[in-house]
């Protein structure tokens, strides 16, 4: 019937463990002290957030890390309606904004959520910031998400 919503239960779970690497090893440690690390090629001078083993331009490994500026701009973005919790696919009861953000200092893009009042208030090309959780503790999720700088 048009209109209606067809729904299925995906069963599909992310609860998964890994070793990260060096690279992103060195990342969440710094997520840990509030750090946003990228690694430099020292050839083309590209930053990578987060880090990489290999650059993507000159394929030469680089493992030259620096500290990114928490402030950057909102490239482009998405507003969810759904999450997905234990494998399964649930309504947002508020939708919520996943963007991709340049860090000042970096070449590439990281993606996180995007806070403010209003979701009209989310544009792209606005200055944003990261907010840190709390009390950080080594996890991608130390730095929680960005609002308007
Ligand atoms: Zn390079």
């Amino acid at each position: 019937m048009p209109g209606d919503i067809v729904r299925a239960k995906v069963p599909i779970t992310f609860m998964y463990k890994n070793r990260v690497g060096q690279a992103l090893e060195q990342y969440i440690n710094g997520l840990k002290e509030r750090k946003i690390l990228g690694v430099k090629c020292p050839t083309c001078k590209k930053v990578y957030v987060p880090p990489r083993t290999v650059c993507g331009k000159c394929h030469k490994r680089i493992d030259q890390m620096v500290e990114v500026d928490q402030e950057g701009i909102l490239k482009n973005f998405t507003i969810a309606y759904v999450n997905i919790v234990n494998g399964e696919i649930t309504d947002e009861r508020q939708p919520y904004v996943i963007g991709l953000i340049k860090l000042k200092g970096a070449s590439s893009l990281i993606s996180g959520i995007i806070k403010t009042p209003s979701l009209n208030d989310v544009k792209t090309g606005m200055k944003v910031k990261a907010v840190w959780k709390e009390t950080t503790q080594g996890d991608y999720s130390d730095l929680a998400y960005f609002e308007p700088a």
